[in-house]
């Protein structure tokens, strides 16, 4: 899988920023293989840009149509991913998942004018799984005495801030354990 997600370099900087949308599925009876539905995703948005990262303008999803590699070339934002293939993401992702990226782009330009620029880029595809639920108790501990799960690894966080708050979370139980075998 060839997958696109919001990378900042340190030293090289550009007029651009970046960031990632995602949807969550959580999908009900019969269905039960949301990784392969992931994979079918990514698979089918790889193969529609030749093996390479999809980019396309948001005012041509609103308008229906692709965007062709001349329509990049006088867009007030240059992609900075140059090997991405100009095309047409919404062949690929679900009307369910393209109906709440837009909603959310619509949302957000409310107060944050300018992000529902129709020459605003869109790169696809971005997917993220998660692992399963590991069962814990409120210390964090696992069925197994001893054993404790925090961040992604138990399926507990899904991103940067939750998973280090549940690093604090845990060292400061660790700590109060250690504190009360002391005493
Ligand atoms: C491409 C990408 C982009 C992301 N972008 C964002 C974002 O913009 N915002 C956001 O909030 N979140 C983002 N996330 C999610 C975020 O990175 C994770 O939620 C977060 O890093 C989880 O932290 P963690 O400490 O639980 O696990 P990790 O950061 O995965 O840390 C686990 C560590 O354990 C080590 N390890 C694994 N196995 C072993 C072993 N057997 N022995 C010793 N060490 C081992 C690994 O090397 C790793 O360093 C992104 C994730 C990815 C993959």
């Amino acid at each position: 899988m060839t997958l696109v997600n919001g990378h900042s370099y340190k030293d090289k900087k550009s007029t651009n920023t970046n960031l990632a949308i995602l949807v969550s599925h959580r999908f009900t009876y019969p269905f039960d293989k949301p990784i392969e539905y992931g994979e079918n995703v990514a698979e089918n948005l790889n193969r529609l840009g030749g093996n390479a990262i999809m980019v396309q303008r948001l005012g041509d999803i609103f308008r229906g149509r692709r965007t062709w590699p001349e329509d990049l070339t006088n867009n007030s934002v240059q992609p900075t991913l140059k090997s991405a293939v100009a095309g047409d993401i919404t062949y690929g992702l679900g009307y369910r998942t393209m109906t709440d990226i837009l909603q959310f782009i619509k949302d957000i330009d409310k107060v944050v004018e300018g992000f529902a620029n129709p020459e605003n880029l869109l790169y696809g595809p971005e997917i993220k799984f998660y692992s399963n639920e590991v069962v814990l108790d409120k210390n964090f501990m696992t069925n197994i005495k001893g054993l404790y799960s925090i961040g992604d690894g138990g399926g507990l966080t899904t991103g940067l801030m939750m998973a280090s708050c549940s690093g604090v979370k845990m060292a400061r139980i660790l700590s109060d354990n250690i504190k009360s075998e002391d005493n």
